[in-house]
């Protein structure tokens, strides 16, 4: 008999040959699906987004999986008026109890794309120029959740048995912000219950290197209401008599953060987890360019020097920003108006461990005390209007070392273990929400151009994403088989101590 390992690689050549060998199919695939224009934001679009979420539970019936649609209600427009809301797919294939069981997380629907908004071609038809396919979609999130789907077909085609239980949680509204998908979570607990691992596959790397992400920041978002009176008055009859609510809040959003980035907020930096060596150790190896990243963001310097900084600053540090003044002459030319009623809007991006109430409460205070000593006559708000939680995974977890090692063998790389800045709220919902392990493997591109015009992804990235998971299921497998032996080994070893005690 051939030791497991070579026979383990000898099933992954065979996989990638196919793989290879198919590849024109699986982007005539994604020609199919982006065809579709099925873009959630537009009520005009909704009968096509409804067929895309039909073909692509279609699709996951031809892999042999139970597919269910799951009605998602009614969607209430501007206008009062109500449309059906595309329903959701939850999917299973294989349900063995000594596999792993891997839930997938996709959705179908699109950005808005019009060719009059500056795409070079028509962002419903798949066009290949110099190695990259130009279409919506393609990169967000139709090529990743067809990746995953021909990854599963590969076990298939070549009769081989699929080394997981696989699972599905398909959307169509994701890019609206996912209404529903709460509900959905928790409505259907028995369909999570034997789930040990979640991938979402919708965002992409950072560089031209492989790449895992293992967190995101949160967002914490405030009004500040300044209110003098009940009407704009001129500032030639009153300048100089009234307590101007803009000043005081010009003076309070600069209380907020100093020239350097720092927040000024008192306590606001208590609760950030501490940098670890460990933790610190990973920016050493990422592929980033800051020259090219100073280019792309068209700034003449950054807050940091470093790359480690400028990393660790993007994802690991909170940051305050200023967004706008409602309320304020914001027009061209010389109004002289004294505004009555302003409205500052800042938010925070939050990191692990800071906590939405604690943040709520330290704003509150900090605007309260200073404007308390302001001395001034005005009404003042504050109001949080967005709280949404950053989330981290620890990248010693199976399912990032499976992925680390599938990365190895396809790209012959090991990836940059990286986070994103902005925030996501998926994937902490899923893990709140499900109390499973989550994992975010971007097979994308950075300069993919999601939700901007001319979104590609390359063919190159399309047909080696499915290699990915096609290898990551084995590699997941394999570290499933281990930590079992290990967890029944350790009950052995008990009951013998309980024995031996007794
Ligand atoms: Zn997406």
């Amino acid at each position: 008999m051939l030791p497991l390992h070579a026979n383990a690689a000898t099933k992954l050549e065979d996989l990638f040959q196919h793989i290879d060998a198919h590849q024109d199919d699986f982007v005539q695939s994604l020609k199919d699906w982006v065809a579709v224009p099925s873009d959630s934001s537009d009520p005009r679009f909704r009968e096509q987004l409804i067929r895309m979420v039909q073909m692509t539970a279609e699709r996951i019936r031809t892999l042999g999986a139970t597919v269910q649609l799951v009605d998602m209600g009614l969607e209430t427009l501007h206008g009062g008026q109500t449309i059906q809301f595309p329903p959701a797919i939850l999917a299973q294939l294989g349900n063995s109890t000594d596999k792993a069981t891997v839930c997938f997380y996709g959705h179908v629907d699109v950005q808005p794309a019009k060719k009059e908004d500056g795409w070079k071609t028509d962002p419903y038809t798949i066009t290949e120029i110099n190695g990259n396919l130009y279409g919506r979609g393609a990169t967000d999130n139709k090529g990743p959740v067809l990746a995953w789907i021909h990854a599963i077909d590969t076990y298939i085609a070549l009769q081989k048995t699929i080394p997981v239980n696989l699972k599905f949680i398909i959307e169509g509204v994701e890019e609206t912000g996912s209404p529903g998908l709460e509900e959905l979570l928790k409505g259907h607990e028995e369909f999570f219950s034997d789930v040990d691992y979640i991938v979402i596959s919708d965002n992409v790397w950072l560089s031209r290197k492989p790449a895992l992400t293992y967190g995101t920041r949160g967002n914490a978002y405030f009004f500040v209401e300044v209110e003098s009176g009940k009407k704009d008055l001129h500032s030639g009859t009153f300048g100089g008599i009234i307590h101007e609510s803009m000043r005081d809040l010009v003076y309070l959003l600069a209380s907020l953060a100093d020239t350097a980035g720092h927040i000024l907020i008192p306590g606001i930096y208590d609760d950030v987890a501490p940098l670890t060596e460990e933790e610190s150790k990973l920016y050493e190896s990422i592929d980033f360019d800051m020259e090219e990243h100073k280019n792309n963001t068209e700034v003449n310097t950054f807050l940091y020097n470093t790359k480690e900084e400028i990393l660790q600053h993007m994802w690991r540090y909170p940051s305050l920003s200023i967004h706008g003044i409602e309320g304020a002459f914001a027009g061209v030319g010389t109004k002289t108006v004294i505004p009555s009623k302003v409205i500052g809007k800042f938010s925070i991006r939050q990191v692990p461990n800071m906590k939405i109430p604690v943040v709520e409460k330290l704003v509150k205070k900090h605007l309260e005390d200073v404007f308390a000593k302001l001395n001034s006559p005005n009404k003042l708000k504050v109001s949080l209007e967005i709280g949404a939680m950053p989330w981290v995974a620890n990248v010693d977890d199976p399912q990032y070392e499976a992925a680390r090692t599938a990365i190895r063998k396809v790209f012959g790389v090991t990836p940059d273990m990286i986070r994103d800045g902005s925030t996501i709220p998926l994937a902490r919902t899923f893990q709140d929400l499900t109390k499973k392990k989550v994992i975010m493997i971007p097979i994308g591109g950075a300069d993919d151009g999601e939700h901007s015009q001319n979104e590609k992804i390359s063919r190159s990235n399309y047909i080696q994403g499915t290699k990915l998971f096609a290898s990551f299921f084995l590699e997941l497998a394999k570290l499933h088989e281990d930590l079992q032996k290990k967890s029944n080994s350790n009950q052995v070893k008990i009951s013998q101590r309980i024995r031996s005690q007794t």
